[in-house]
């Protein structure tokens, strides 16, 4: 049994236990070496053998499984985040199905989790926005019919941009053109959760010159929406004078 492991955004005590456990009595592990922070494996069991994914194709990675596999050893995949973000842990999953080996997936803090947890925000401010959007710029992966940046930011959601803060001109211009006025605010968020992590606050018209000066071009997200700002509605969950499952209205 192959275990897939979200490793959490960074901060290596945002694993959870489960995650942990299966880590620390592997005697395989994959890791995506350009994101996973190392931190996560420290408690690995002397003589696990440890492969850095981002070295490997998708044959190397299948052929350390199936050998794990054969020889009875327990192999870990330890992705980033969660590995149904961006993870690459379908095509994993389709070439283990084909060999007949089997697989569990131990879910992980995705980092738009963590990067809302470093901004102290909610993503789904009531009166602003009861969406989030995940979604990333197009680079070598094209984006499929209607989700280009600009059709996505005609919902005026609350969004999350991955992968692509190397190209804050171009989104900020496509968020403009699908409706965001000028004024609504952005924060980067690099590395969250990490000892080095940065944030910048900006607004679609400044954010790409302010974080081109914070000299961030990679690992990092991009949220964008008035979930941001200050002014929304109260919850009806909390309202007194809303009567609940739980709870009688007050007078
Ligand atoms: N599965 C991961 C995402 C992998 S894609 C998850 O659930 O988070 C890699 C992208 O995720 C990076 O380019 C960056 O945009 C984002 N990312 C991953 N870790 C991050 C972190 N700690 N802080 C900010 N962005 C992060």
């Amino acid at each position: 049994m192959i275990s897939f492991i979200g490793a959490g955004p960074g901060d290596p005590e945002l694993l959870t236990i489960k995650g942990k456990k299966l880590i620390d009595s592997a005697d395989v592990i994959i890791y995506a070496g350009s994101l996973v922070n190392p931190d996560v494996l420290s408690g690995h069991k002397e003589g696990a053998k440890i492969y850095n994914s981002a070295l490997m194709d998708l044959d190397e990675v299948i052929e350390v499984m199936e050998k794990a596999e054969k020889d009875g050893k327990k192999c870990v995949r330890v992705h980033t985040g969660d590995p149904a973000i961006y993870g690459a842990h379908r095509e994993q999953m389709d070439r283990l199905d084909a060999l007949g080996i089997k697989y569990e997936v131990i879910p992980g803090v995705s980092s738009f989790l963590g990067t809302a947890a470093v901004l102290n925000k909610e993503y789904t401010l009531p009166g602003k926005s009861q969406t989030v959007i995940l979604t990333r710029m197009e680079g070598r992966t094209p984006m499929p019919p209607g989700e280009k940046l600009e059709d996505l930011a005609r919902h005026q959601a609350s969004m999350v941009i991955f992968l692509s803060v190397g190209f804050l001109d171009e989104m900020t211009e496509q968020l403009k053109a699908g409706g965001y006025p000028e004024t609504t605010p952005v924060a980067v968020v690099y590395k969250a959760t990490w000892p080095d992590q940065k944030i910048v606050i900006g607004t679609i018209a400044d954010i790409a010159a302010k974080v081109k000066a914070a000299g961030i071009t990679k690992t990092a997200l991009t949220v964008v929406g008035d979930f941001l700002g200050d002014e929304y509605d109260l919850s009806k969950l909390y309202d007194k004078h809303f009567t609940t499952e739980f709870r009688q209205a007050k007078e």
